[in-house]
């Protein structure tokens, strides 16, 4: 038994939303039990008790959108790369370190995102991950590592023709095989999805290669709409527009997500809409990009589920959830855009999104919801309440106001110092997997 108390409890349940003093208790990896301190401390006397001292404790942050293959990138220079667009950044920069990592690579790019993600607050990530030069195992390596650091993964390998079919088929193989694997596995801490990297280097022969092969239950993770480039080649090539294009593939659907979603148009969003298809915005990946604003608080508004990622640029879903907040209000030249909508879909969008593939409730702490709990150590000036949560959370936190992550009922992180694994250790290894990744890409 867990009790966390001894803060203010933002539960996101709308039975009690929220607490000036109050408490979480856990059996195992299921709360049993929320309410004021006093109460759930005196049910649960003998629990180990985990002291919020005054902060905040709320649910742990869900990443729906993620790519682990990026974990070496910061700081890397690559010789000659100077992106003149969307698509030499995915050529030049993306693409040239995934077709260089190694199974051990792929694995401890695992672990350094997993690490972050915790020290974040982040207990369940969808990742979407390529590694063209060691296909084969890589997603069970990387469940290698979420098992590891106790992270909650929903994994995929992005499809693509771009180094031919015979790899366009080993990720499609990949996708299979993990997502039966872990359709077996009765941990609720795994799945799989049928991972394609995006419409314009997908033939119809791969797209109906991975039909062919998705098992029934899971849907399909793939970018959309990211760059221009990727509508152009989708006019020129099929005459039609993109989400028609998926539409006419059988790849929209309750389980299937599209990232980012930038040049669609109102007809795309109602096929989203009609389909009960999920969207992931990323909003400082397109600003980093130059890929444009997408049209997210209208793809919202037409009521498709949407969600709030990463796509690697960050692991901490709270700079994610700050820039989409300014970008949209800027893009928009509206000073009350995205007050509503952007809070939505962190703490509702990406738990509805986790829960249609985890069979626990995820981002809420109520009775019989998944014990992924965190403490922050904010200490609000103005007063807190249920209706001004989002404001603290917003001005007032960064990732790493994170002290403490409880991750399925286990503590990841207590006082910001890992639990579960030796982290200087994994550092070490991880930062002389970068330098070798780095030393193989340039020479
Ligand atoms: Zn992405």
């Amino acid at each position: 038994m867990l009790v966390v108390g001894n803060g203010r409890l933002i539960t996101r349940d709308d039975e009690v939303q929220f607490l000036e003093n109050g408490a979480v208790a856990a059996d195992g990896n299921t709360i049993v039990k929320v309410g004021s301190a006093d109460e759930v401390k005196k049910a649960y006397p003998d629990a180990e008790f985990i002291d919020a001292k005054g902060g905040v404790i709320m649910p742990a942050f869900i990443n729906t959108h993620e790519h682990i293959y990026s974990s070496f990138a910061r700081g890397l220079s690559i010789n000659g790369y100077n992106p003149q667009g969307f698509l030499d950044i995915l050529d030049g920069m993306w693409w040239t370190i995934d077709r260089h990592l190694t199974l051990e690579q792929t694995r401890l790019s695992a672990m350094a995102t997993y690490i972050d993600s915790i020290k974040n607050g982040v207990t369940t990530v969808f990742d979407h991950h390529a590694s063209f030069g060691a296909i084969t195992d890589s997603l069970f390596k990387i469940e290698e590592a979420a098992k590891e650091t106790g992270v909650r993964a929903c994994l995929c390998y992005e499809v693509s023709d771009r180094d031919g079919g015979e790899k366009a088929k080993e990720g499609v193989m990949e996708n299979a095989s993990f997502i039966k694997h872990a359709l077996a596995d009765d941990s609720d801490m795994i799945a799989g999805m049928m991972g394609m990297h995006a419409q314009f280097t997908i033939s119809d022969a791969t797209m109906a290669l991975c039909a062919a092969n998705k098992p029934d239950g899971v849907g399909y993770h793939i970018h959309v709409a990211e760059g221009i480039e990727d509508l152009h080649h989708c006019l020129k090539n099929y005459s039609k527009r993109i989400i028609d294009r998926l539409m006419d593939c059988d790849i929209l659907g309750d389980k299937t997500i599209a990232a980012h979603c930038i040049y669609i148009n109102k007809h795309e969003m109602e096929l989203l809409k009609e389909t009960d298809t999920m969207v992931v915005h990323n909003p400082e990946s397109n600003m980093g990009n130059a890929c444009g604003c997408p049209p997210t608080m209208a793809i919202f508004h037409e009521g498709v589920l949407t969600g709030l990622g990463t796509d690697g640029y960050t692991h901490d879903m709270l700079e994610s959830f700050k820039v989409a907040n300014v970008l949209h209000k800027h893009h928009l030249c509206d000073a009350n855009a995205a007050w509503g909508e952007v809070p939505e879909m962190l703490f509702n969008g990406n738990a509805n999104i986790a829960n249609r593939y985890f069979k626990k409730p995820l981002g809420v702490l109520k009775e019989g919801a998944a014990a992924d709990i965190i403490v922050t150590d904010y200490n609000p000036l103005t007063p807190m309440s249920a209706g001004n949560v989002n404001g603290h959370i917003l001005f007032g936190m960064t990732g790493r106001s994170v002290v403490t992550t409880v991750g399925n009922g286990k503590v990841l992180m207590k006082d910001r110092r890992l639990t579960m694994i030796d982290e200087e250790k994994v550092m070490a290894d991880c930062r002389q997997a970068a330098a070798d990744l780095a030393k193989s890409i340039n020479g």
